[in-house]
Parts: C-alpha cells; structure tokens; sequence
C-alpha cells in the first residue's frame, strides 16, 4: 500500500503541473513582447540563412511545450495505474451498470456488460484527460497564437473546435478500444494478428473518409475555382503523366494566418488540398511549385506507404503490448490481459513507444519530403520560385530556418527551410 501512496502522490504532482504549466510561459514575458518583433528573415554575409526574431521567440516556447508534453502525459497515465487509479475507476462503473452482481429487472449478458464497462472507461478517462490538458490547449491553441499573430479565432470558435475534437475522440476512441478488448477476449491468445488486420483496415478507411467526413467538420471546402491557376495545375498535372482534375481549398484564413497544403488519399481517391492562405498574396509560379510538390507525394504514393508502415510497426507494437500485458498483468492488479483497468498502462507504453519512434518516422518523412521537393523543381523547372516560395512561408508561418541536428531528428517531419532552399539554389534546371 506504501507504493500506491506515493504513485497517487506522483500523479497529484503531475496533474498539477500540467494544468498550471501555462503559467510560466505566459510570466516568461516572451509572448507579450512578441507583437513588436520584426518577421523578416535576413541572409548572413556568408549567404546563410537566419530566422526571424518573431520565429525565434516562438520556438523558444515551442519547443519546451513539445518536450513537456513528451514527458508529462506517460508520466500522468502510469502514475495513475500504479496509484490504483485504473482499478478504482473500473470497479466504480461496474458497480453502477446493472449485472450479474446485482439484482436488477435489466441485465446485461457477462460479455456486453463487460464491453460496456470497456466503452465507458474509455469516454471517461478521455474527456477527463481533455480537461486536465484545456488551460495548456487553450494557451497553446488561443493566447500564444494570438500573441503572435497565427490565429484568427475568437475564443468561442476555438471552443467550439475543441468540443467537436472531443466528439471525434470519444467516437473513435470508443470504437477502437472497445474493439481491441472484445478481440483480447474472443482470442486470448492470438489477439494481436486481428487486431492489426482491423487497425489497418481502420486506418486505410479513415485516411479515405477523412476529407469528406471530417475536414468539413471544421472548414468549408470547395473545388479551386480560380480559373488561371487551374489551367496552369492540370497543364502541370499532365506534364507529370497524372489525372488531377480537383484541386481543392479550404477555408483556413477564418482560424489561422499560416499557410499550407496537403496532399492525402490513394487508389482513386487522391486530394490536394490548399489553404486558402497558401493563396492569396502568392504569385502563380509559387502556387505552381507547391502543387508540384504535392504531386511529388502523389507520384511516390507517399500517403499509401506511409499507411502500410505504419501499419506493419504497429502489428509489431501489438505483439509487444502482448508479451508486456502477459508479463504485468498480475503486478498491476489486474483480472487478466483483457481487464480494461489497464488501459492507462497500455496508453502510457503506447506513447513512449511512439516518443521512442519519432526519429526513425522523421527520418523517413523527412526523405520523402525531399523526394518531393525534388519532383517539384523537376516537373516545374521554377528554383527561383521555390526559393521566394519557402522564404515567404518562413515569414508567414514564423518557422525557425535552421535547427540542431537532435531537434531536427526528433520533431522535424519536414527539412529545415535552410536545406529546401539551399537544394533549390544549387539545382541545375535541366
Ligand atoms: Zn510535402
């Protein structure tokens, strides 16, 4: 009982500090001095690249967010497994859902009672953790991006975007640990392998639905209808031997000043999606070469690869949480693997082992980034495009030129704006 004490103690302590840790980065006096800063990045004599001012200041909060998160949310979870707290909470929804323990005029047969309990474990323990995170969301999310001029919400619509991002992780969440515990029970055994064969399922389904069921959630989507830009995209798209005949745009300027686009789907159902700000104040040229990036992607069936390795690591993962859960199942206290008193546990292995990844997941995106920057200076032969491209999205979207070589291979899922503009000054047009 002596060890619970002091888990329970440690979890107390990490709550704390998760929900007051917005307080000193708002006393630190970096984001209210940041409205006075200058966004213009500046070339050194030598011809290198230095960031910003304004992006300086902002990766100085950035990056400390990043590492606390990394470190607080396994922290919290594992704490409140070894406190007791999985136990606690499983035992108190099994006492107020009627069952065989009780007796009662509606009873549920063992298995769906049980899956019920699973469900509503799930809900509770998200919603609880999205509001022990709300004053570091919202700091992150409101204050800090009004303060450097990324946002364009209001509060109430920032609300409102975070009670529908709730929605959708209960829904989805609800789902797939439901569906874990009801195979950890229906396969005791050899869980893992359907288990991965519906989480891949899963993901290929979600990747082809999310433009069309979630996107809209939160933007207005609707096809490019500037008709200048589109004839010079399907003339590229056909240079490039592709059949793009949609480009989409979305409108990001109601919540934010940073631009971007995105290319997603595979087998048919393939988008390019454009912020409206990667748009207007953009020449034609540039807006080229970002869809020639995105076309990159396309041409290299990025999206399609990076759903099957990501799914085969994480078949890999689901062999690993079985050895742990067989190993530790008594030492947490639990009735066996498929008690869903353990779910803190699995979800705090589940996050350092995707911490642990983060660099070899980089890397790989990071090579397939360059794969498409290369295929846009290809297909449309503009270097000096690309260059004015990525020096104004540096400005725009207040992005550090440059960093360590740890920080690059931890968080960078992109090259720095440095390399992608170096790459484009040494390119020789063919
Ligand atoms: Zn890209």
């Amino acid at each position: 009982m002596g060890h619970g004490r002091i888990w329970n103690w440690l979890c107390i302590i990490t709550l704390v500090i998760i929900i007051l840790s917005p307080l000193p980065y708002e006393w630190s006096g970096i984001g209210q001095a940041a409205r006075g800063l200058s966004v213009e990045i500046s070339r050194q004599p030598d011809g290198t690249l230095a960031s910003s001012p304004k992006a300086e200041a902002l990766h100085r909060l950035g990056l400390p967010l990043r590492l606390q998160s990394l470190l607080l949310y396994p922290l919290l979870l594992i704490s409140f497994q070894l406190g007791g707290g999985g136990l606690g909470l499983r035992r108190w929804l099994e006492g107020r859902i009627p069952g065989k323990a009780r007796a009662s005029s509606v009873r549920l047969p063992g298995i769906w009672r049980e899956l019920l309990v699973v469900m509503l474990f799930v809900l509770v323990l998200d919603i609880a953790l999205a509001l022990i995170y709300l004053p570091l969301d919202s700091y992150r999310g409101l204050v800090l991006a009004r303060q450097f001029g990324l946002s364009t919400q209001t509060g109430p619509g920032w609300a409102g975007d975070w009670i529908k991002n709730l929605l959708l992780a209960l829904v989805i969440d609800g789902l797939v640990w439901t569906g874990f515990y009801a195979l950890l029970r229906l396969f005791p055994c050899r869980w893992p392998i359907p288990a991965g064969a519906l989480l891949m399922l899963a993901a290929a389904a979600f990747t082809l639905l999310a433009p069309v069921l979630i996107t809209p959630l939160f933007y207005q989507v609707r096809p490019l209808d500037d008709q200048a830009v589109r004839a010079r995209i399907l003339a590229l798209a056909e240079r490039a031997g592709m059949s793009v005949d949609e480009v989409y745009v979305i409108d990001a300027s109601v919540k934010t000043t940073a631009a971007n686009a995105y290319f997603t789907g595979f087998g048919g159902a393939q988008r390019i999606v454009l912020y409206d700000t990667q748009l207007s104040g953009y020449t034609p040229d540039q807006v080229e070469v970002v869809l020639a990036h995105e076309m990159g992607h396309w041409t290299y069936h990025h999206v399609l690869l990076g759903l099957l390795g990501a799914g085969a690591a994480a078949w890999i993962g689901l062999f690993g949480l079985r050895w742990l859960l067989d190993r530790n199942w008594r030492r947490l206290g639990l009735r066996g693997p498929a008690d869903v008193a353990g779910l803190p546990y699995l979800l705090a292995v589940v996050a350092v082992l995707t911490t642990l990844s983060l660099p070899f997941q980089n890397a790989l995106s990071r090579y397939g980034e360059r794969q498409a920057d290369c295929f846009a200076l290809r297909l449309s032969q503009r270097p000096q495009a690309f260059v004015e491209l990525f020096e104004r999205l540096a400005v725009q979207n207040l992005a550090v030129v440059d960093a360590p070589a740890w920080e690059k291979r931890v968080f960078y899922t992109h090259p720095p704006i440095a390399e992608r503009i170096k790459m484009a000054e040494t390119w020789e047009t063919e």
